[in-house]
């Protein structure tokens, strides 16, 4: 059996209150309350580190750079002590037949163990040939991993909907994972995710024993719970109507609301407003830039990234990813273009009424 997680930390020279400090990082990244710090302490102390193989298909590697530039220094810290990464195309020191030699290794000596984690689509066209390593091709290589995986973790959109490769017209005909593996398949999403998601998975494989609770879309719920837009600071601006007109404006100065420069918000889920990146000091829509909706099928097929799209099928304020599931990817918001409208009317309505008062009291 492999070292413990504290097992290794101590041969790092890390102190018992760091480890403590790290567990109850996993305890809040993977949702569990307080008192389940010393559940994750007493696994982190007992079980073996999971061995992970990391697969690269058609990708951009973003989600690698993600994942080893959080610098949050327990997630950074962590998520590579907490795992065995025993075979990753990026990330591995040793190249051709040794690293081949330690894919086949962890295969063989930890089956139903391993934990799977693949960044990329996979080409279906003309066999698979348009994505080989060692001769193999990503679709021969995915089913031989897959099979004795203990978990499948999708990290990033590419994997978990295809992505930038899938999108239309698609010329390898590129998949996500899972359509190709008949396993369930964590999908994390985001192009690229948020490490702190990964920490939550692993953790709640580690100590639980299980996978996380996951949306219509193998979302983990605990970060796809809730729409960009429903904690997204801006929000109170949205709902007062007042809007950017065009970037560097002086409503963008200000702070307000990015949707009329397409922002998809309101029909994205992710945790970008809440868990943020760079320890946790900004996301994309607080440095002035609308969501595109990056954590959602097929969203590469929903340009105008910065136009406003009248043709959102409607969906209600109060809907969950569970409710509102794939077809909200790929609409627009008919319902939030009321409710600006309406917002905006009201507005004006207000500020015609105030003047309307200033000028009885001239
Ligand atoms: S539309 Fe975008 S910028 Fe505006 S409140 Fe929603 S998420 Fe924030
Ligand atoms: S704000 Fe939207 S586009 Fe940007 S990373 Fe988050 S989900 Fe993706």
């Amino acid at each position: 059996m492999g070292d413990s997680i504290w097992q290794s930390m101590q041969q790092k020279g890390y102190s018992r209150r760091e480890f403590m400090q790290l567990c109850s990082a996993a305890a809040a990244a993977a949702g569990l309350s307080k008192s389940a710090v010393g559940q994750v302490a007493s696994a982190f102390e007992k079980k073996a580190k999971p061995p992970v193989v990391w697969l690269h298909y058609q990708e951009c590697t973003g989600c690698s750079e993600s994942f080893i530039r959080a610098s949050h220094p327990v997630v950074a810290d962590a998520l590579l002590d907490v795992i065995s990464l025993n075979y990753s195309e990026t990330l591995m020191a040793p190249s051709g037949f040794q690293a081949e030699k330690s894919l086949s290794d962890t295969i063989a000596n930890n089956k139903g163990k391993y934990i799977l984690v693949v960044e990329g689509a996979v080409p279906t066209k003309d066999g698979g040939v348009y994505c080989m390593v060692a001769g193999k091709s990503a679709l021969q290589s995915l089913k031989t991993v897959a099979k004795d995986a203990a978990a499948i973790i999708a990290w990033g959109s590419c994997a978990s909907f295809g992505g930038v490769q899938a999108a239309k017209p698609n010329p390898t005909e590129a998949v996500a994972i899972s359509k190709i593996v008949d396993k369930p398949v964590i999908n994390v999403p985001g192009c690229p995710p948020i490490a702190d998601v990964m920490m939550s998975v692993v953790t709640h494989i580690l100590v639980l024993g299980q996978l996380p609770a996951l949306d219509s879309q193998g979302r983990p719920k605990e970060f796809y719970g809730r729409r960009v837009h429903d904690t997204c600071y801006r929000r109170p601006n949205y709902d007062a109507g007042l809007f950017v007109e065009s970037f560097d404006d002086e409503n963008a100065r200000k702070g307000y609301c990015l949707y009329k420069l397409g922002c998809r918000g309101p029909v994205t889920y992710n945790a970008c407003s809440v868990t943020r990146w760079n320890e946790g000091t900004s996301n994309p829509i607080q440095s002035g830039h609308p969501c595109i909706g990056c954590s959602e099928d097929g969203f590469w097929d929903n340009e105008p990234f910065y136009q406003h799209l009248a043709s959102f099928p409607g969906f209600g304020i109060e809907s969950t990813a569970d409710t509102l599931g794939t077809a909200v990817g790929v609409a627009t918001v008919a319902g939030v273009a009321a409710h600006a409208v309406l917002t905006t009317i009201r507005k004006r309505s207000v500020i015609a009424e105030v003047h309307a008062e200033d000028h009885k009291e001239s």
